[in-house]
Parts: structure tokens; C-alpha cells; sequence
């Protein structure tokens, strides 16, 4: 039977906190030519992610409908409509119990997931490190006495971020070095690289055709995972390419590739998980402690 859980006590700075940083993120963003558009709920196509979760579908007469995972393509077809947007995308990962403790996952949470027509992956990098200075800064301006009374490490992150190649931090530190070292760093940092079996089809196969022009950033301390980014494949030909070495089905996406085969940009951009920034900036010891109503994978609560 399934475990009902009673939500965690939620601070009032700690949601003080989080309603500036989803404000000073998106001021930022205008400022930076972007426009916010409306998140997507239900779609019949969404992020294939690469890894499994429980289905979170809706019949709906003779169709159905997905609840959004990541709303990835809906941005790739934003673009052509508007070259830089933005959205606080609420998206459902059915995750299974075994993630319950990473103190990172819920089953329902929030990304700021922006894309931009015609970028490369540094522009993206060089966005989101100013976007933390600019977020940063405004919050120690206005909330730093009180974090930094539960976050001693709290500082606005030097730019630019360490850059760090996946398969090289594979090698000199194995299979855990994500957690390795984000343990051993004071600054966020850039994970570059990504293998292609790590990732979705999505994201741009580079030069060599065995990493991707992608990436994570990584928080210090120990936080692990804050964003997955990258440049987007575009090509009808190569996204069928792609879809295929990861085994997704075509008929799934078929809604999908029929609008790639009308054509749509080249494109990169990222998700920046709004709970985790928040975990991060008051030194949470869960991410169910950054927001009202946590969904934390295995139990079911308000
Ligand atoms: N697909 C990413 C995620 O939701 C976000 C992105 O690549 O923009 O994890
Ligand atoms: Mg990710």
C-alpha cells in the first residue's frame, strides 16, 4: 500500500526566497530580450527522458494525453515563433521510490526551461552564469543576513564556471564523480560533454559522434544536479537517426516529427530546476523543504 505522507513544514524565508528567485530570474531574462510564455500541462508528446518512470498519461476520448515531463519540444517549436523564451514549466516525473532520499527528486516540480533560436551551447552557458550572478546578488542584497544565518557557504558564484568534461572526470574519478565532485567543490560547475548514451535524442550529436554538445551544471556542497541543457538536433533525418539508436517510437512522437518536417531551427537552451535552487540557496537538506505541496517520489501527499 501506498505510504500518505504528510507534507514538510515549509519556511516562510525559504518561500521568500524562492518567490524572488523565480522574479529576479525572470526580470533578467526580459532584460535579456527574452519573452515568458504559458507552461503546457498536457500534450500528446513530451520529454522521452532516458530513464524510466511510471506512466502519467490521460484518456481523453479516443486519445491521450501526457502529463509534461519537460516540455523540450515545445520549446524547439516556440522558436520559430519567437527567437528567446522562457517559461516556469511545472513538470511530472512519476519517479520510483528508490529516489526518495537523494534529497533532489519530487515527482512534481518546476523548471525554468528557456531555449533560444540559433544559439550554441556556450551562449546558454554564458546566459545562465550571468542569470546566477544578477539572481545571487539580488538575493543577498535583500535576503542575506537570513541566509546566510542557515547557509554559511552562501556567495555569489564566480564567473566563469569550471568546465568539465564528462568523460574525463569518468575516467580520473569512476562511476560516482558526479557526487565526488560536487562534494569536493566550493563554485557551481559545468558537466560538458555528455556521452550520447546518457541523453535523450534530442540533444545536437558533436563532431566525433560519440558526445553531445550538452550539459548539466553542478552544484557544490554536495547538491548534485541543478540544470540539463544543450544544443537540440533539428534535422528530420538525424533526429529519426537518433530516435532510433535510443529505441523511442516514432508513432509516440509522430506529432512531433511531423512539425520537424516542416522545418524548425537550430536551437539551444536548458531547464534550471527552481526547487533545487532554492534547496541550494538556504542549504535545505531536501528539496520537499523548498516548496509548498512536495511530491516526494514513493508516497502520496497534498
Ligand atoms: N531536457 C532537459 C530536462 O528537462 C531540459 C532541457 O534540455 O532544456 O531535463
Ligand atoms: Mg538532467
Amino acid at each position: 500500500m501506498v505510504n500518505v505522507q504528510e507534507s514538510p513544514k515549509v519556511k516562510r524565508e525559504v518561500l521568500e526566497v524562492s518567490s524572488e528567485i523565480m522574479s529576479e530570474a525572470g526580470q533578467f531574462l526580459r532584460r535579456n530580450g527574452f519573452i515568458e510564455i504559458l507552461p503546457v500541462i498536457i500534450s500528446p508528446i513530451t520529454d522521452p527522458l532516458n530513464h524510466s518512470v511510471l506512466d502519467a498519461s490521460i484518456n481523453y476520448y479516443d486519445g491521450q494525453y501526457s502529463l509534461t515531463k519537460s516540455m523540450i519540444f515545445h520549446k524547439q517549436l516556440a522558436v520559430r515563433v519567437f527567437p528567446k523564451i522562457f517559461t516556469f514549466s511545472p513538470n511530472i516525473r512519476l519517479e520510483t521510490e528508490d529516489k526518495k532520499s537523494t534529497g533532489r527528486h519530487l515527482i512534481e516540480f518546476t523548471q525554468l526551461d528557456l531555449e533560444v533560436k540559433d544559439a550554441k551551447r556556450d551562449d546558454i552557458l554564458t546566459l545562465v552564469e550571468n542569470l546566477f550572478v544578477e539572481v545571487f546578488k539580488d538575493l543577498d542584497k535583500k535576503f542575506g543576513k537570513i541566509i546566510r544565518s542557515t547557509n554559511p557557504h552562501f556567495s555569489i558564484p564566480k564567473i566563469p564556471f569550471e568546465r568539465v568534461r564528462y568523460l574525463e572526470a569518468l575516467e580520473k574519478y569512476g562511476s560516482d564523480f558526479e557526487a565526488i565532485l560536487s562534494k569536493q567543490a566550493t563554485e557551481p560547475f559545468w558537466l560538458i560533454d555528455i556521452p550520447i548514451e546518457e541523453r535523450e535524442f534530442y540533444d545536437r550529436l558533436d563532431g566525433d559522434g560519440k558526445v553531445l554538445a550538452d550539459m548539466d551544471l553542478i552544484y557544490p556542497y554536495g547538491f548534485g544536479e541543478a540544470i540539463s541543457g544543450g544544443e537540440r538536433e533539428h534535422e528530420y533525418e538525424k533526429i529519426l537517426y537518433r530516435m532510433s539508436l535510443k529505441g523511442n517510437d516514432q508513432k509516440s512522437l509522430k506529432w512531433y516529427l511531423d512539425e520537424v518536417k516542416k522545418g524548425i531551427p537550430p536551437s539551444a537552451g536548458c531547464g534550471i530546476g527552481i526547487e533545487r535552487l532554492t534547496r541550494f540557496v538556504c542549504n535545505l537538506r531536501h528539496v520537499s523543504e523548498a516548496r509548498l505541496f512536495a511530491k516526494v517520489p514513493g508516497s502520496l501527499s497534498i
